[in-house]
């Protein structure tokens, strides 16, 4: 049976017609300053919160039922005999139903020009306790934290003149989730403000369910930080194709970080497969970086994501004919390229995250293990020092393209290396690269060096050039940019690279044998710089 029911709510959408409900139903209805009043307003009847205290609402609202006359009504454990003499004696009278919802804190402090003092006047302390209260006796009192909940609530009542056992629970772990996630947006905004810490929080419950895991046979889920800032595939719009999957989440997400690394100035294709950007390129138009970035690693692009900085054109999308790609990320597509990519595949996804070219909102990265969550700043930089520490000086024209390089490293799963190629002034591209290997030195023999000749082979044909492969092959490698993620702990990768003509290499440093290292680099002619900074990506 449902006698008495409490009545306080910020946002009053549909409370006027669940309390003409409850009262046509003949329950007697208590209410704060606020509701009461919107309640008198519809012609209810509405006992005031301090007729039943008998204290007045003080300290500004910031406290109106917190009082034994309310807390001892909802808690009293109706089955004990003790607790109801008591709740006689004291007068207080039994409440059965709670209908709360609390001040609009999280809406209050994401307005830019929220000032602290409003947010903390946003803090609802009677509301959280009121449903708490409520929800841990809901074995005899129904708890309705969200409006959307009335209606239900109301048929069950008229059908059977009660509230059962099972609405009762489900509606109070919906309280205890209502206000665990409520404590958890004071906590988060607190910590920024008062602390200058930084909090993820994710509604573990809002989880997108996704097609599969990594495997068929697993089951995988998305859970979007809605408050995320900046670019963020929480925030793609996709404007076709199939539904996302758990890989093409991961792949994407590299493709944008490693677009992210190469800024605004210059279009910037990523081509990405297994969480590595096999393609990487700088152009002077974006069919210009998205041919380099192909160039990288034509095998593997097959079924691969791009991600560019640059709205999307036709040229582009033209360039894509006959090629099978799974994903396409950028600011936006041209109508004309919009349309010719709908009509190449159906499958093929087209993601619109206009945020693309704003900073990324993060500070952190998350990785989940068995048994718990490492967290760690991100990888922000490139190098820490410059330093030229072979007899060969490092030429100061080849930083640009050094620093290209670094970032497609930082990008790579480690072990990594790339060679980067200037294939046009001011414009780069990786040729190759060796990456995820558990040495470093087949990243470079067995992988990059490799790679780099074969792709060379298929520019070569491509561009009918009149000197001969050799002469070609040797001039670029000879030109080209070598960046390891790590140190050489041997001078074996010197040797490597050395016999593959390569005579720039950049790398943190911090071997004990960098003396080997660098000697190795001078009796070779190489020139090598020492970074100070290690990018190792697991
Ligand atoms: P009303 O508009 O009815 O005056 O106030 C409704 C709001 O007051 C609800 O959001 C409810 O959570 C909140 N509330 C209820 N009791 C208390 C209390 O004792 N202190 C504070 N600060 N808020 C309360």
């Amino acid at each position: 049976m449902v006698k008495r029911a409490l009545l306080s709510v910020s946002n009053k959408t549909g409370i006027a017609e669940f309390a003409r409900g409850l009262e046509s139903l003949g329950v007697k209805i208590i209410s704060t300053g606020g509701t009461a009043k919107i309640l008198r307003d519809a012609g209810i009847e509405v006992t005031d919160v301090s007729e039943v205290t008998g204290c007045p609402e003080m300290m500004g609202g910031r406290v109106k039922t917190l009082h034994p006359r309310i807390h001892g009504g909802l808690l009293c454990l109706r089955e004990s005999e003790e607790q109801m003499e008591e709740a006689a004696k004291e007068e207080i009278s039994l409440i059965d139903m709670v209908a709360v919802n609390l001040y609009p804190f999280e809406v209050t402090v994401s307005r830019k020009d929220v000032e602290f003092e409003e947010a903390i006047e946003n803090i609802d302390i009677g509301g959280p306790t009121l449903l708490r209260s409520a929800a841990k006796n809901y074995r005899s009192v129904t708890v309705l934290s969200d409006p959307s909940d009335y209606g239900h609530v109301l048929k069950e009542l008229r059908s059977s003149g009660i509230i059962s056992d099972s609405t009762r629970a489900t509606l109070a772990v919906k309280a205890f989730r209502h206000t665990a996630d409520y404590d958890a947006a004071i906590d988060t905004y607190l910590s920024k403000t008062l602390l200058g810490e930084e909090v993820l929080r994710l509604k573990f419950t809002d989880g997108m369910k996704l097609r599969y895991g990594e495997n068929w046979h697993q089951k995988a889920y998305f859970y979007k930080d809605p408050k995320i800032e900046g670019p963020s595939l929480a925030k793609a719009a996709q404007l076709h194709g199939k539904e996302l999957s758990y890989n093409n989440y991961v792949d994407a997400d590299n493709a944008l970080q490693t677009v992210k690394e190469l800024g605004n100035a210059f279009p910037a294709v990523a081509i990405v497969k297994h969480n590595n950007p096999c393609g990487l390129a700088t152009g002077s138009t974006l069919l210009q970086a998205l041919q380099a970035a192909w160039d990288g690693d034509p095998i593997s692009a097959y079924g691969s994501i791009i991600c560019t900085n640059e709205i999307f054109d036709l040229e582009a999308a033209t360039f894509l004919n006959g090629k099978f790609v799974e994903i396409i990320l950028a600011p936006d597509f041209k109508p004309d390229a919009l349309e010719y990519l709908k009509n190449k595949s159906e499958n093929l996804r087209l993601l619109k995250l206009p945020e693309l070219r704003e900073i990324f909102g993060t500070e952190y990265t998350y990785k989940y293990i068995i048994g718990g969550m490492l967290k760690q700043s991100r990888d922000i930089g490139i190098y820490e020092k410059w330093e030229s520490v072979t007899d060969a000086p490092y030429p100061e024209d080849k930083r640009s393209i050094s620093e290209f390089c670094l970032k497609a490293c930082k990008a790579t799963k480690s072990n990594a290396v790339i060679l980067a190629h200037e294939y046009e002034s001011g414009f780069f591209m990786v040729l190759a690269m060796g990456a995820g290997q558990p040495n470093r030195v087949d990243s470079i023999r067995k992988l990059a060096a490799t790679k780099a000749i074969e792709n060379l082979r298929t520019i070569y044909k491509r561009e009918h050039l009149d000197v001969s492969f050799e002469d070609y092959c040797q001039k670029v490698m000879s030109e080209c940019v070598m960046a390891s993620d790590a140190f050489f702990p041997f001078d074996d990768s010197i040797i490597y690279a050395a016999e593959n003509n390569i005579r720039y290499i950049v790398s943190p440093g911090g071997s004990i044998r960098d003396g080997e290292v660098i000697a190795t680099a001078n009796r070779l002619g190489v020139a090598m710089i020492f970074t100070g900074m290690r990018h190792f990506l697991h």
